[in-house]
């Protein structure tokens, strides 16, 4: 543990002098405003599709260097293009949103938001996925490219998307007409800060990157009647109880060993009273997978399971089954992965660009890719290098996106964050039109 922990020390150290000096000195004429940007953005804080003041900010930034912003796409999504000569259009995407949770991290900078959800409740806000170092990096990025146009030709369109958190906010940017409004994106990049990597670092993930994810309902119908005479009521708590350990066994009997599925209960609701045997019960699901195919036998195995538990059970009528809007997984196009990666590692050093393994949670980027636009959405180093190696010779987790207590290492993520997307998109903008879609990894 400790040769590994100096064998971290030592690359990162070795990555400070690895970055191009061309490009650290961009990026530490782009970091104020960015970081500027950031404890902005962090302090105020806005829930999915509320994020007006956000888009105003980062809209305005974006404007102040010559980018040509059209605001309010899709809701409050922004678009903002910089042409320049001929070349290829490449996207690169920020989501805007923020979450209902309050922040603990004790930071000088931590939110102290409160605001009205959509059901009318006063709930607190914290940028607890990192979304706020995705816009500060995008507008770093977006500073380098605009002051430094003779090292790439082409169109930069960049995103700045509503409502990730509640896998909206891409569809409704679409339906928007984001792709005819604007020019069809011939790649796509983007980001997510990770505390699973030290900041400095970046992970490349080809191939399947994140989750598919399916949310469904499930309602059991029994006859309802008094808690003292079960012998005349059909019992949905008692099924839905025995149809949710049943549910269990999909993942430990039916998918292969080593394939990737999770099959959560997130809640259950009957009943209203001890003595009341209530007539319905519904409970809500989440499933994970990364193989469409595992997804397919996944969602067919549930649809059975709850299906025949009812019919054992004497329901009175067939169980529905709800499903909400899912998402795809995220695919990385493995060409462009293999591509992309030089120029990273020319820009962060050799070990730090490292290959990393899928992730479990879900996000609504794959909306982009289905639209015929080949990404690479990459992992960026969020945890502080020495908490991290900490954590890693003591066997702990730090606190993950979500948590309460997400406080990324804003200076060494925030520069990376900006150096490699500047150098993505310099390698991507230096092709001739068409040139990215179709000839990906040919280099
Ligand atoms: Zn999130
Ligand atoms: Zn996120």
């Amino acid at each position: 543990m400790i040769n590994r922990k100096l064998a971290l020390v030592i690359a990162l150290s070795a990555a400070a002098y690895a970055q191009l000096p061309q490009l650290s000195k961009e990026v530490d004429a782009a970091y104020p405003a960015a970081q500027a940007l950031y404890l902005d953005l962090h302090q105020n804080p806005e829930l999915s599709s509320h994020e007006v003041h956000t888009a105003v900010k980062l809209a305005e930034q974006l404007r102040t260097l010559g980018y040509d912003v059209t605001e309010h796409v899709g809701g409050t999504g922004i678009v903002a293009l910089m042409k320049n000569g001929d070349g290829p259009t490449v996207m690169l995407r920020t989501e805007l949103d923020a979450l209902p949770v309050e922040e603990q991290t004790g930071l000088p900078y931590a939110s102290k938001v409160h605001a009205m959800d959509d059901s009318g409740r006063e709930v607190p806000v914290m940028h607890a996925c990192g979304h706020d170092l995705h816009m500060a990096a995008l507008a770093g990025t977006a500073s380098v490219m605009a002051k430094n146009k003779s090292s790439w030709h082409g169109t930069l369109m960049l995103v700045g998307q509503p409502a990730e958190e509640g896998i909206t906010g891409a569809r409704k940017m679409i339906a928007d007409g984001l792709f005819q409004r604007f020019p069809k994106s011939d790649v796509g990049v983007a980001l997510h800060v990770t505390n699973a990597l030290p900041a400095g670092q970046v992970g490349i993930t080809p191939g399947i990157y994140n989750t598919n994810s399916d949310a469904l309902k499930i309602t059991i119908y029994g006859k309802g009647g008094h808690g003292s005479a079960p012998h005349t009521t059909i019992d949905p708590i008692v099924i839905a109880a025995r149809t949710i350990l049943t549910l269990q066994t999909i993942n430990a009997r039916e998918v292969k060993p080593g394939e990737m599925a999770v099959v959560t209960v997130g809640y259950i609701h009957a009943g209203e009273r001890k003595n009341v045997i209530p007539d319905q019960a519904e409970f809500g699901l989440t499933v994970r997978t990364y193989k469409q195919e595992i997804r397919n036998q996944v969602l067919a195995a549930i649809a059975r399971i709850v299906k025949a538990e009812a019919a054992g059970g004497g329901a009175t009528r067939e169980p529905s089954v709800d499903r909400d809007a899912g998402t795809d997984a995220v695919y990385n196009d493995p060409a462009l992965a293999a591509r992309l990666r030089t120029p990273m590692e020319a820009a962060l050093g050799k070990g730090n660009v490292i290959k990393t393994e899928p992730i479990t949670p879900s996000e609504d980027y794959a909306y982009f890719i289905e639209q015929g636009v080949p990404s690479l959405y990459f992992s960026l180093g969020g945890a502080d290098p020495d908490k991290f190696a900490q954590a890693e010779a003591s066997g702990t987790q730090l606190p993950s996106n979500h948590s309460p207590l997400f406080a990324p290492d804003v200076d060494p993520a925030l520069r990376t964050g900006i150096a490699a997307e500047v150098a993505v998109l310099r390698n991507l903008l230096n092709t001739s039109r068409g040139e990215p879609r179709n000839s990906i990894g040919k280099q």
